[in-house]
């Protein structure tokens, strides 16, 4: 349930009003200041609430709504349909992620192999326009055999490219005792897809600071996926972005998932939070990349995440689905094209270059 608050009322008012509704109904209350309103989220058993019994308790609130859905935190309801925007602040400045903001890109590797290539590959993408290395150090792979991320010694080499690019860090926890360790250098926590449903996780990491990119579970429903993004709000933790990336449907002969772009429109009725997509884990193969990165743009992503290595033949996980950097920048400049179209692009020409001199358009 939400309680509009009229514009002008005075702060004391507000504080008086919160309490009451505390004290009267047994629940939690939550205030979120948007553009246009203010407005107390109610969490807990308000099944049984008058709406009109609140609304006639004073001359401040204009109006009392329930929420209909089974995550409250996360709806659009809850800020009365007012989109949230997750603020990252970085060496470089602070990051905007949301739905009024231009679209953020976040570029990387999968894994972090060694010094040499993550930090080349966070100047060659901070140089595309990039505002965040992505890189795994803790890598959830499929086979026990396969390479399992260097850990926390690569934490340090994204603390190396952090210091050498000034671009924000995001990376991957896959357990809650190396939550310490990746916070010193993670801007944004990753919980991968396999973790999505990890509630202990999810709960530990929604009680901590730092923003969370909770990217959807393989085989997830939109309203399992925004119940977990629910966990991270309901311990505290309101700064998520939703990272869509791909799901297994009955065919992947081609593709190694089915990226589905509907969720963005899809998401922007159910909910405030910002939208990622990453087209690189969504298609598997490095010539789907582009169409669908301009696909997701086009229908409203408010993020792009993709894979990026010096040399993706060599990558140590995810090579066949890994840009090389000259291939990024030519991914970016055609983004560039419907980024400005849509109102929705601040990266510089300068910082589009094609760095390769093979023309746009030639990208496979
Ligand atoms: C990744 O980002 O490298 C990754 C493992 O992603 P996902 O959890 O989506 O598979
Ligand atoms: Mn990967």
């Amino acid at each position: 349930m939400i309680v509009i608050i009229k514009n002008s009322t005075p702060a004391d008012e507000i504080t008086r009003i919160s309490q009451e509704l505390r004290d009267t109904w047994g629940v939690t209350v939550e205030k979120s200041i948007g553009k246009h309103k203010i407005i107390l989220g109610l969490v807990g058993e308000t099944a049984t609430i008058d709406p009109l019994q609140i609304q006639n308790s004073s001359s401040w609130i204009e109006q009392v709504l329930r929420v209909e859905r089974p995550f409250k935190r996360v709806s659009r309801e809850f800020r009365h349909g007012e989109a949230s925007e997750v603020v990252v602040p970085t060496p470089n400045g602070t990051v905007y992620i949301g739905e009024q903001h231009p679209v953020v890109l976040v570029a990387g590797p999968c894994s972090v192999e060694n010094e040499e290539m993550i930090v080349e590959t966070a100047k060659r993408v901070k140089a595309a326009g990039a505002k965040f290395l992505r890189g795994g150090a803790y890598k959830p792979r499929s086979s026990p055999y396969a390479f399992q991320g260097h850990g926390e010694s690569a934490l340090d080499l994204l603390a190396a490219a952090r210091e050498a690019t000034g671009l924000g860090i995001i990376t991957e926890l896959m357990d809650a005792a190396d939550l310490p360790a990746l916070s010193r250098v993670a801007d944004v926590i990753q919980i991968g897809a396999r973790n999505m449903q990890n509630f202990s996780l999810l709960k530990k990491v929604g009680a901590q600071d730092k923003p969370v990119l909770l990217k959807r579970g393989m085989s997830a429903t939109i309203d399992e996926w925004l119940m977990a993004a629910e966990y991270l709000l309901a311990a505290g933790n309101s700064n998520v972005i939703l990272c869509e990336r791909g799901i297994r449907t009955f065919d992947s002969k081609y593709v190694r998932n089915t990226l589905d772009l509907s969720v963005i429109p899809v998401l922007r009725n159910l909910t405030h939070l910002p939208i990622m997509i990453d087209p690189s884990h969504g298609t598997g193969k490095s010539e789907y990349v582009a169409p669908m990165a301009i696909a997701a743009l086009a229908a409203g992503a408010d993020s792009l995440m993709i894979e990026v290595h010096p040399n993706p033949a060599k990558a140590l996980s995810d090579g066949p689905q890994s840009l090389t950097p000259e291939r990024f920048d030519r991914v970016v400049q055609e983004m560039s094209v419907l980024g400005k179209v849509i109102g929705r692009w601040s990266i510089s020409e300068k910082a589009t270059l094609v760095t390769s001199g093979q023309s746009v358009g030639s990208r496979v």
